[in-house]
């Protein structure tokens, strides 16, 4: 089983309040996204990682990663699009045909851990497509455009999705060809696959993979880093 990771990082990170886009904010010296290029690199299941970033990005993803790490798995980064969906496609696109399950990760995900990578593949393996999520824990409210209350939302089966988010290659080209033509806009991979009426495999994640978002999130990310 070939298997090789698609690593979205070519957001402008605006949220953050920085110029610098998010994957190259260090936490604790080091760019944000060389903590997923080194869990992927290590894991065995993976045979490459495929980064897509901005384009003027490249000249420094080359010289402060790939010259200064062993990361023998990545390969050069290709350009992102205007939305994260755009972008995972342009990797996908780059892939070599031989391999058979697509992970794809956010670089603003830099605490992943191998079980959950391996968690995600397999399902994907036996399922089609999989990824990592935790069960909602705050109390759901749904709103009119007023801000009033229109109702308490059950959260007994509601899940927040995190990436890593795995497939069977041919699903996930085939659900991203199909957004495409239909213009369909989502915010995960998943869900191009939940439209196609196929069945996706929620797999325990872990609150410790927190997206980094805004200035505050970068707080917390430093202090996880600082405690393990
Ligand atoms: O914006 P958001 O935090 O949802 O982005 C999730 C991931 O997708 C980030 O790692 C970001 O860099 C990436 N992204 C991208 N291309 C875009 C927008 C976001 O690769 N056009």
């Amino acid at each position: 089983m070939r298997a090789a990771v698609i690593i979205p990082a070519a957001g402008t990170g605006s949220r953050t309040g920085l110029k610098t886009p998010k994957p190259f904010i260090r936490i604790s010296g080091s760019p944000m996204i060389l903590f997923s290029l080194k869990t992927f690199q290590r894991h065995r299941s993976i045979a490459l990682v495929q980064p897509v970033l901005p384009k003027s990005y490249f000249p420094a993803f080359e010289r402060r990663i790939l010259n200064r790490y062993p990361l023998s798995k990545c390969r050069s980064p290709v350009r992102g699009g205007r939305e994260r969906q755009d972008s995972v496609f342009n990797g996908l696109k780059a892939l070599p045909d031989d391999i058979e399950i697509v992970i794809v990760h956010d670089a603003a995900r830099p605490f992943v851990t191998p079980a959950v990578i391996s968690a995600v593949i397999s399902a994907a393996v036996h399922d089609g497509a999989a990824f990592a999520a935790v069960p909602v824990q705050d109390t759901l409210k749904r709103a009119d455009s007023a801000s009033l209350v229109e109702a308490t939302v059950d959260r007994s089966r509601l899940w927040q999705a995190q990436t890593p988010q795995a497939f069977r290659a041919p699903l996930l080209r085939e659900a991203h060809l199909r957004a495409a033509s239909d213009g369909y806009r989502g915010t995960d991979d998943a869900s191009l696959v939940e439209r196609l009426g196929h069945p996706v495999r929620i797999v325990p994640g872990s609150s410790r993979n927190l997206k980094v978002t805004t200035a505050d999130d970068m707080v917390l990310a430093r202090a996880l880093l600082a405690r393990s």
